[in-house]
């Protein structure tokens, strides 16, 4: 008898016909012979109905009443689902992420899983029933306190407990038929991919594929557990993302953000020390930057731009407005309506022009690049908000990662 750890994602579990459809597979899971865990998230939009709610109460909601509120909508789904399996005939009991034995640090709004006890969902295992964990939470065993993942952390939450219950794989359950070549509402003929491995994963979910929060996907290449993305509507095979691929694509897809922001601090006097001064009052404020970019100085100062997440660029703006009279330099802007795309593909190491093609298509569709940044195994660029699907679209035709694309390979 195998342990199955199934995630069943917000739309998944949006309405009462939806739940009991989820719980007609979970049942069935059941039936054939298997330990059964599943993990929720919050019904349809719960989450950003509950974070526009606080909002409207407060314009920057103290973080610990953030968690208080948000792991509402979890503890909502999990407990119908527990029912709808219960009136199936099979035994189920629904746990919070405490109740689990889930602990956390103390990040409230970004916790990070330390342990899973799991006790409880053990002995629940051991009598025969099926447990439901709410996703993306957890507790600070220190200070006893409830505290959540982030956005998408029930993905996090459910890799994790399969690693902890020493499960073989972990099913994502989603709206989509898995992991696509590009976010198929922006682009209609993106393919699925039928196997990623992690790494390529990884750097497609830091970019911005929401499908899989990057967390989970680092849970996943730690403990080595094949994750399987997959419909919750539908039987078929999703997508494999697992270490070893048969499948070597030079480029895997393109994935966009748009939910970050840009700051350039203007004319900072160049000498030693400046870009620490600007960066370290940041990073002691706990904001997370993604892209820095400084230029060369010219007539001794120079310009020093960054991204910061939307959610955190009032904070990064105070600051880098301190930091930028301290040092003397010209101003600070703040350009908020900016998007990211990526390339992202394990064989651009190996294939010379990637970069130059990734350029040249922007260009060709007259589409600006304000910032540039590269891992071995990704391409970013900084392009007007406005401009961000067309580059979606532009840069997945021009490499050739659509279906009509791949059709004619195979022909
Ligand atoms: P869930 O509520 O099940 O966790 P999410 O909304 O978090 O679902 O993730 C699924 C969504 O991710 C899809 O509906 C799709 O719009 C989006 N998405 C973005 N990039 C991709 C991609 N490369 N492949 C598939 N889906 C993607
Ligand atoms: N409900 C949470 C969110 O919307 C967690 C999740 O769905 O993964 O971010
Ligand atoms: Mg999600």
């Amino acid at each position: 008898m195998s342990l199955i750890v199934q995630k069943y994602g917000g739309t998944s579990v949006g309405s009462p016909d939806r739940i009991d459809r989820v719980a007609d597979r979970i049942a069935e899971t059941s039936g054939d012979g298997h330990d059964v865990v599943v993990v929720v998230s919050a019904m349809g939009k719960t989450t950003d109905d509950l974070i526009d709610l606080a909002e409207t109460i407060h314009p920057d909601p103290p973080k610990r009443e953030m968690d208080m509120l948000l792991t509402a909508g979890e503890r909502i789904s999990m407990a119908l689902c527990a029912m709808a399996v219960e009136k199936r005939g099979v035994g189920a009991v629904s746990f919070t992420g405490s109740q689990a034995g889930i602990l956390t640090d103390a990040s409230h709004g970004s916790a990070r899983i330390v342990e899973i006890t799991g006790t409880r969902v053990k002995e629940a295992l051991a009598e025969g029933r099926v447990v439901i964990i709410g996703g993306m939470q957890g507790v600070d065993p220190l200070k006893k306190e409830v505290t959540t993942l982030g956005r998408g952390g029930s993905d996090a939450t459910a890799v994790a407990v399969a690693a902890a219950l020493g499960a073989d794989a972990c099913e994502i359950y989603t709206d989509v038929d898995g992991v696509y070549t590009a976010d198929p509402r922006i682009v209609p003929d993106a393919r699925k991919i039928d196997e990623i491995s992690f790494a390529e994963m990884l750097e497609m979910a830091a970019a911005g594929a929401g499908v899989l929060m990057s967390r989970a996907v680092e849970f996943g290449r730690r403990f080595n557990i094949p994750i399987h993305v997959r419909s919750s509507f539908h039987d078929r095979t999703g997508t494999w993302v697992k270490e070893n691929t048969m499948e070597q694509a030079v480029i895997s897809g393109v994935a966009h953000d748009r939910s970050e922001a840009k700051v350039t601090v203007r004319s900072v006097p160049d000498h030693p020390g400046v870009a620490a001064a600007v960066f370290e009052p940041l990073a002691e404020a706990g904001i997370n930057l993604d892209m820095i970019v400084q230029n060369i100085a010219r007539d001794g100062s120079t310009d020093i731009s960054f991204t910061a997440p939307i959610s955190s660029i009032d904070k990064a703006e105070t600051i880098a407005k301190a930091t930028a009279e301290a040092l003397g330099a010209e101003g600070v802007s703040v350009e908020r309506g900016v998007g990211k795309v990526s390339l992202v593909g394990a064989g651009m190491k190996s294939h010379p022009g990637v970069a130059a093609k990734v350029f040249s298509t922007l260009s060709d569709e007259g589409i600006n690049i304000e910032m540039i940044s590269t891992s071995t195994i990704r391409i970013s660029c900084v392009v007007d908000a406005t401009r961000l699907d067309d580059a979606v679209k532009a840069l997945h035709a021009a490499f050739e990662l659509g279906e009509a694309a791949e059709e004619v390979v195979t022909a």
